[in-house]
């Protein structure tokens, strides 16, 4: 017996690894201080808790749409020419079973053995690995740290060979924090618009901003590039609603037709209460989320500081998202050389869960989500204070 070859070069998701883990430890009685898996803990909206329980008292448990409820699509719709003009109908956005799942069908629907896609990198764990799923290669293009890990055009589009079919960008982006300018994202839409291939832009975090930046949607480009550019959001991370899996994309309705019809293979609809609370977020949420951005920056603030006190660490507070990337190299001369063995070593010897920075493509950096209490993070860095002072003296 033997698994798919497509598995060949998958990993188990690191970012959930790391959940799991820790998850296990506390299981078996170890209390661990975790800035792993990025999950804000704050309680999902009242009102969408409210509708769904409507919903289901309702009895609204039955089948939806295979693309979704139509309110919800519609409601995205409105959404998005409000705050960007884009031109997409509510047939042009698919609902989905969180944002993951969108990129996921997109990458089933639109590329096959042969293809590349560009990613820069550091990237989320799932990009590269979705893009081999699919058959396709994905092509790392790597992010200056200097700078704040800020995306740059220019590298990117120099990387597209004729067998690009996409880009892929992620502003703010997870692991790094890092945005992408207006002026480079305008560069890159025209760009692929130039060159015939999608740009993708998994928007998840994008009220995740901090020190008064504004945000450069790809949606502000999709009325003049209809045909290039695509778009990913998620409910999961805005409005703290993880578990509920509901996510979405917009684009081209070719494209979104292809993604639907995966989807209708695949998941079928994501769960129908689910997408009532979504809506209900959607249109009612505004303050919480406005509430979480603001503790985030707080929470930022102070593990950013905490983590430069800590002996070979350095880290850039970042623009966005709610993860911090510190630079660990300087751990390399106490005999951490390795950011999965700086992992292990802060889970053994401090209880404390990272993401080891190699899972995002650059070995010299951890990760570590600020999407956790303030107690927590004064807690895990004295944890990771003592464990160093004992190794390193
Ligand atoms: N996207 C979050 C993270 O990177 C959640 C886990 C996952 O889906 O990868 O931590």
């Amino acid at each position: 017996m033997r698994l798919a070859s497509r598995l060949a070069h998958v990993e188990e998701s690191a970012t959930l690894k790391v959940t799991r883990r820790a998850a296990e430890l506390r299981a078996a009685g170890r209390e661990i201080l975790s800035f792993g898996a990025g999950e804000p803990d704050f309680d999902s909206p009242a009102v969408a808790v409210r509708a769904a329980q409507r919903a289901l008292d309702d009895g609204f448990t039955r089948y939806t749409p295979a693309s979704g409820i139509p309110e919800l699509r519609r409601s995205l719709a409105d959404r998005y020419a409000a705050d960007h003009g884009a031109p997409w109908a509510a047939e042009q956005f698919l609902i989905t079973v969180g944002g993951k799942a969108a990129l996921f069908e997109l990458a089933i629907a639109l590329f096959e053995p042969g293809d590349e896609v560009i990613i820069p990198t550091p990237c989320w764990v799932s990009f590269p690995d979705q893009i081999r799923l699919a058959g396709a290669e994905p092509i790392l293009v790597p992010t200056q740290a200097e700078g704040g890990f800020e995306l740059k055009a220019d590298p990117i589009l120099e990387a597209i060979s004729p067998r690009t079919r996409a880009i892929l960008v992620n502003s703010p982006s997870n692991p790094t924090g890092g945005i992408l300018p207006a002026a480079e994202l305008e560069k890159l839409v025209r760009g692929a618009a130039a060159a015939g291939i999608y740009l993708i832009s998994d928007e998840t975090y994008e009220f995740f901003l901090y020190d008064d930046r504004s945000y450069a949607s790809a949606a502000a480009w999709a009325k003049r590039f209809p045909e290039t550019v695509v778009l990913v959001g998620s409910f999961s991370k805005t409005y703290a609603m993880t578990g509920w899996r509901v996510g979405y994309a917009a684009g081209p309705s070719e494209v979104i037709g292809g993604a639907a019809r995966v989807q209708g293979h695949a998941t079928s609809n994501p769960t129908s209460f689910a997408m009532v609370g979504a809506l209900a977020a959607l249109e009612g949420a505004a303050p919480q989320v406005a509430e979480m951005v603001g503790e985030f920056a707080a929470r930022r603030d102070l593990l950013v500081a905490g983590l430069n006190e800590l002996p070979g660490f350095r880290c850039d507070p970042p623009a966005g998202a709610f993860y911090t990337f510190p630079d660990i190299s300087g751990l390399k001369s106490h005999g951490l050389e390795s950011s999965l063995e700086v992992t292990e070593f802060f889970l053994e010897e401090a209880s404390v869960a990272v993401v080891p920075g190699v899972a995002f493509g650059t070995d010299d950096h951890l990760r570590l989500s600020f999407a956790c209490s303030r107690a927590n993070i004064e807690q895990g860095l004295q944890a990771m204070r003592c464990a160093l002072v004992r190794r390193i003296g």
